[in-house]
This record gives C-alpha cells, structure tokens and sequence, in this order.
C-alpha cells in the first residue's frame, strides 16, 4: 500500500497489517489504528491508463486464440473463462504470439468504454485448531496450531457478477480511496456477511491443513483476530471492433486480464445508470496520524522497532503507542539466577522472555475452581495422581509456534515459572541487565486471552495426561466458563548458549531451543484462500517434513 505521510506528503509503503511506520522522506512515526466499525477504503492501482492498454489486452487474448486455432488445439468451452479455451501446447513460442498479435492489433478499435470500480473486501484472520490427535501413529496428545490468513472475498451486490474465481491478495499496489475518489464510478457496497461465514467455514472444517503433523481424532477451528478493508478493483466494460465483429468484453484493470464477456442486460444496466453508486461523503481518509515517539518517562527518542510494542533503550520501560504519542506498559522481572533449573555454570549471556501471568477462576457445571489441577481431577479421576496444584498462570507473550516443539518449550518454561515459589519484582529491566543482553518484545495481545485461553487449558496438562482426554472431556471444557485476574506482564531472564559454529540456543527448563526463530519471529506457515493453492500447499507440507534446522525452514515457501 502507497499512502501519503500526513506530515509531508511523501508516499510510504505500508504492509498490511501494519499499525506503525516511519516516513522514510521526513521520519516521521506514523500510526495508523485499525478503525472501528467500518473497515478502511482502498483503492488498487490499474494498469489499465488509455484506450491503447484495453487494444493490446484484447489483441493478446486473440493473439493466443488465433495462435492455438491454427494448432488445432481451440477447444470449446466455458465463454466466461477465455483462458481455458487456449491450448498452447508444449511446444509453443511466445514469438509466434507476438508476431501474431503485431499483425492482426490493426483491426481492434474501441468503440465505447466504460470504468467501473468494484468493491471487495480484504480479510486478514488468524485460524486456531485445538486438536487431539495422533502423532507418528498411536502417541495421543493435544496440540493448539495457528495460521494466518489473507483472503479478498465479493463485496458488491448480488445482481453483478464479475467472474471472480481464485482471487488473490494481489501485490498491485493499493491507495486509500478517498484521495484518488476523483477517478471513477464506485459501486455502492454490500453486505459481506455471508462471503465472511463461507470462508470461515470453509477453514475451520479443513482437516487437511493439519493432518501433516497430526491425525486428528476431534478438533475445534476458530477464526479469531480478524481485520477487513475495502478495496476498490477497477473494471472495464469495453465494446471493441474485432476480427469476429463488434463484441462486449469485461476486462479486469487489476490484472489486465479478459474476465469475461457481459450480457446484453448487464452492459444496459451499466449504460442506464441504473446502479447504486456509492456514497462518497461517507468515506472518511484513512486516519494516519504522525505520532510524537518519545519516552514518556525520561524523554528518550524511542527508535522504532517491528510490532506493536516498543521499548526505552535508555530507561527500559516498555511501551505501547496510542493516538497521542507512546504509553508505559508496566511489567515486572524474575529474579535472574534463581531458577532451579538454571545452569549454573552459564558465565555467558541471557535474553529477556515476556509472559503473561494471572489467576482464573473457571466455573463449571456450577462448581468454581482457582486451580486448574483440581478441576482436571474432577474431569479426569483416572489421573488425579499426575496434577501438581497451581495457583497462577504465565503463557508465553512471544510467538511460539506449534513447529519443531517451540510451543512445548515455550509452556514448559511458563508453567515452570508458575510453579517455582519465586515471586517476581517491581525491578524494570535496567536494574537486572547488562547492556548486551537482548529483550524481546511481547507478540501476544492480552486482548487475545480471555477469547483463547479456554481452549487452550488441555495444554497445561501433562503431557503423560494426554492420552486419557477424548472428545467428552474437551468438550465439556469448552463449556467451562472462564475469567482471567489480575493479568500482567512478567519479564524471565533467559540463559543464551552460544557458540562457535552453531545456532545460538536458549536453555530452558525442558532443555534448549533455536534463538533465532523467537528472535526473528520467522514461523512457516500461511493460508491462501483458493481451494488450489491450499491443496498443493498441504500436499507440499505433507512432502517437506517440519524442518529441523533453521536455515531450511527460513527459506520455505510459507514464510512471508
Ligand atoms: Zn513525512
Ligand atoms: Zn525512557
């Protein structure tokens, strides 16, 4: 996305998702929150400019036709999907093409052209699947699995259709709508409610996408997180002299592709004006604002980092921006050293992990429970033997994906911090560290935990537990009802194996795991929306097994 800094103008390149940047003309910090209610307006760029562009998108597509008729491979077909009717055969050179189309582009003109820009709407979700199931054949576990998703869904009226199949996120780039309002018609919008519904059906029953490192016995899909934005695709309605006579074409801007051929009725309907246009005095521009980026405790210039929260180099108060500037998220530190499970001949460096802890209290079939192990003992009496009581919680508030055991590693490290009778300081981090130990900032939303964490609760049992849970038990712990107190964040020193030649390693109280990864936050893997792009996705996880060594899965195809 190419949107112009509030400040100075210059444009900046925004990703999505991205709620800070800076101006790389006048360094500017730059926040732009996602809004409420009504999802921003976008507009994509066309690479269709003058009637000239429209003449060689048509003279190609007859280029090819033409091309694959003299082969004798035309075949008979579906009118609204041209491609399909081309078969260009192994052996065929775009050469042949471009001599056709240069011979023939003379006998195309346009005879009348209409723009109409379409609206879509732009989905990124997060997906979670709670899932008990098999590993490498009869080892029972549960396992919570995250994937991100991007999806371009319809967003016009149910009376027009523009032939859409296996939309992407494209990588054009995107504008905001209501500086660029002058270009066109605007199709009014629709209600997407039910494109939304299908897409998260269709995710959260897909098997498929975890049966590469799980066979499912039951499992639960949910969509959670979940940011919109509308974007405006441009359409051509062109009626072009040809070789085979004059003929409507629909023509697809974005792409500079042919997306069908409109019906009469649908070329009358556009001509008359008898479609509801959208309502551009209720656009409002996308609220970008430059935002001070100062340390509100000891007046620092903060240097802006990747996420959501930033940290005080000079202070080492973490914190969070908001519209008028950057506010302090306060946290506290455990003790470094401590640990029982600290190694205690580690003379080198440690990093700086962030949890989040709190107490719950979980109510079921109208019984309450503060601690999870007497409410397993009641679910599960079979393996009373197995709980340890625990009065509170810490969850990793970094990413810990469920690949090569990060997640386990992660839980393990929170649930021993739980269980340890240490008791963590009002001490900011400054007064522990040592200038080159490195902090990692948190990843994790607290807002995301009230939603998340009764799904999660199975993973808070032993693993040794596992195999005594089935759909019942997970079930009735789904009705559970749950509230979290006295949430807050928790710093835990960390100690970082390093050494010459191999991967720099975080010792935990499970054993030790890559830093890299965490540090970077590189995590396979990513959804597309289309049907065929996900079946060769799953079936290419299902050939690569999960990658083991960093540098082989930094380079997969499912990173970012
Ligand atoms: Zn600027
Ligand atoms: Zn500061």
């Amino acid at each position: 996305m190419e949107i112009p800094c509030p400040h100075c103008g210059g444009q900046t390149p925004w990703s999505l998702l991205q709620t800070l940047n800076q101006c790389r003309f006048c360094g500017s910090i730059l926040s732009w929150p996602y809004p409420e209610g009504e999802p921003d307006y976008l507009v994509a760029d066309s690479v269709v400019e003058q009637p000239e562009d429209l003449i060689d998108v048509l003279a190609t597509y007859d280029a090819m036709r033409e091309s694959s008729l003299r082969r004798g491979r035309l075949k008979s077909g579906d009118p609204d999907r041209p491609e399909l009717l081309y078969d260009l055969g192994g052996g065929f050179a775009n050469v042949d093409m471009y001599e056709m189309k240069r011979k023939r582009i003379h006998l195309f003109k346009v005879l009348k052209s209409f723009c109409l820009f379409v609206p879509y709407q732009m989905v990124t979700s997060m997906i979670s699947f709670h899932v008990l199931g098999r590993v490498s054949g009869d080892h029972k576990r549960f396992q919570s699995m995250f994937f991100t998703a991007e999806d371009i869904v319809p967003g016009y009226p149910p009376d027009w259709n523009f032939r859409d199949r296996g939309l992407q996120v494209s990588k054009s780039t995107l504008r905001p709508l209501a500086s660029n309002v002058s270009k066109g018609k605007f199709l009014a919008t629709a209600t997407v409610t039910g494109e939304l519904e299908k897409l998260t059906r269709q995710y959260t029953n897909q098997r498929k996408i975890l049966e590469s490192e799980i066979q499912p016995i039951c499992f639960h899909g949910s969509v959670f997180d979940v940011h919109r934005w509308w974007v405006y695709r441009p359409f051509y309605f062109v009626n072009a002299s040809t070789p085979q006579g004059a003929q409507w074409f629909l023509v697809d801007g974005q792409f500079g592709t042919i997306a069908g051929t409109p019906s009469a009725a649908e070329v009358d309907k556009l001509t008359r004006g008898q479609w509801q246009k959208l309502d551009l005095h209720k656009i409002r521009s996308c609220n970008i604002k430059a935002i001070p980026f100062r340390c509100p405790n000891c007046g620092w210039d903060v240097t802006l980092r990747s996420g959501i929260y930033q940290l005080c180099d000079n202070c080492t108060r973490l914190l969070e921006p908001y519209e008028g500037g950057l506010k302090i998220v306060s946290y506290r530190t455990m003790p470094p050293d401590q640990f029982s499970w600290w190694p205690r001949s580690h003379r080198g460096p440690k990093v700086w992990l962030p949890f989040w802890r709190f107490q719950l209290s979980v109510n079921l079939d109208r019984k309450e429970y503060h601690d999870l192990s007497l409410l397993f003992k009641d679910l599960l009496p079979a393996a009373a033997k197995l709980f340890r009581p625990r009065q509170d919680y810490c969850i990793p508030a970094f990413d810990c994906w469920p690949v090569a055991k990060y997640d386990e590693w992660a839980f393990g490290f929170g649930a021993r911090m739980s269980e340890e009778t240490l008791l963590p300081s009002d001490a900011v981090l400054h007064e522990n560290w040592a200038k080159k130990e490195e902090v990692l900032l948190p990843a994790i939303s607290p807002k995301l935990i009230p939603d998340l964490f009764p799904r999660i609760l199975p993973l808070f049992l032993p693993t040794t537990a596992h195999a005594r849970l089935n759909m019942m038990v997970l079930n009735r712990l789904a009705q559970a009802v749950i509230q979290i107190h006295n949430l807050e964040l928790i710093y835990s020193p960390c100690p970082l194996f390093e050494s010459k030649g191999s991967e720099p390693k975080l010792h935990g109280p499970s054993g030790q795991i890559e830093w890299t990864p965490i540090r970077e936050r590189k995590w396979p893997p990513i959804l597309q929306r289309s049907v065929k792009r996900w079946k060769s996705l799953s079936d290419g996880m299902e050939k690569e097994s999960i990658p083991k060594s960093r540098s082989k899965w930094l380079t997969s195809p499912f990173n970012r």
